[in-house]
């Protein structure tokens, strides 16, 4: 269905922890990340049936670390079954990829997005308080091994701590038939407040003059490419390219608010409606039609986060 803003809303992130396994500098920290308030399999299943009535045909499964839940493989085939889902996706820090890749694939996964700041170790040690750099690259490995396609790597760069490792990044994609998406830093901590911090897309393409656009069919990334290049570099600008006129997105958080712009903190309890379809249905579309026109960051009063709760 449309917002009230003509935008077409079809992709549900669906947070299903608030739980993680690293620590990542510029990540929103969470002060309630319990266990106990994480939504059930089924409970997931019914409130993502409600979202695909109303139009949502795309779903990504995200935390927190969604694979730190035993149960990652029930929920991902549950979601996949249900009427209108078309694309299963999932985006995950990697760390135990390799374990579970092969089950995910056949609870019918679809695609997955790995983060990954850093090709090397310490710095990679250094960004996110872990030294898992082997199991996240073995993970990438896995995801391709099981067929899981595409698989996505996103990169958050930072001034002086992590921007000097871009061309190892880039030539991921160069080697391999893997995307690389470099997103620019949003202000969710202490250190997404420091803008200094930012690398732009715009930055990234002056660094690799060579890389010429090509055809995308995202929305959020404009893409790119060069000679000899088996997989293409993306840039994610919500900073500096604000792409909030064509965003289709809406997010159910781990405790079952559902947040309608990832750049507020207003977040709607619809857990209340979930024995009850016809109300579910209603306040899912209550919701939507109450998605914002646009993101709030570089606007200190309006109280924005990424937190664990809903990457
Ligand atoms: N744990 C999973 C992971 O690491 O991919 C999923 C949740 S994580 C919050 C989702 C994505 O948000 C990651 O790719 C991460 O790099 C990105 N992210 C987190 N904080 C960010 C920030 N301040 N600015 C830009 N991207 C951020």
């Amino acid at each position: 269905m449309k917002d009230s803003f003509g935008r077409e809303i079809t992709y549900l992130r669906v947070s299903v922890t608030q739980r993680c396994n690293l620590n990542c500098v510029y990540c929103g920290k969470s002060d309630c990340a319990k266990k106990e308030t994480e939504l059930s399999p089924d409970t997931i299943e019914k409130l993502v049936r409600a979202f695909a009535k109303c139009g949502i045909n795309k779903i990504r499964i995200t935390g927190g670390e969604p694979l730190v839940r035993s149960d990652i493989c029930e929920i991902a085939g549950r979601i996949r079954t249900v009427e209108g889902v078309e694309t299963l996706a999932l985006t995950t820090n990697g760390v135990y990829l390799a374990q579970y890749a092969r089950e995910l694939k056949s609870a019918g996964l679809d695609s997955v997005n790995i983060s990954l700041d850093s090709t090397d170790g310490s710095t990679y040690r250094h960004l996110t308080g872990a030294d898992v750099l082997k199991k996240v690259l073995e993970g990438i490995d896995a995801a391709e091994r099981a067929g899981i396609s595409p698989v996505k790597i996103n990169t958050v760069l930072m001034k002086g701590v992590n921007s000097d490792g871009a061309d190892d990044l880039v030539n991921l994609a160069k080697d391999r038939r893997i995307d690389v998406r470099f997103i620019e830093l949003m202000p969710f901590s202490d250190n997404g407040e420091d803008s200094s911090l930012i690398v732009t897309g715009d930055e990234i393409l002056r660094e690799f003059p060579f890389l010429k656009p090509v055809e995308s069919e995202e929305s959020t990334a404009k893409y790119y490419s060069a000679e000899g290049f088996k997989g293409r570099v993306g840039l994610i600008s919500p900073i500096t390219h604000k792409f909030c006129s064509s965003c289709n997105r809406i997010r159910l958080l781990s405790d079952g608010r559902v947040k309608p712009c990832l750049g507020y903190e207003t977040a709607y309890d619809i857990l209340q409606f979930i024995d009850d379809e016809n109300k579910l249905l209603e306040e899912v579309k209550n919701i939507i039609l109450k998605k914002p026109a646009g993101h709030s960051f570089g606007n200190e009063n309006a109280g924005h986060g990424l937190n664990r709760t809903g990457g």
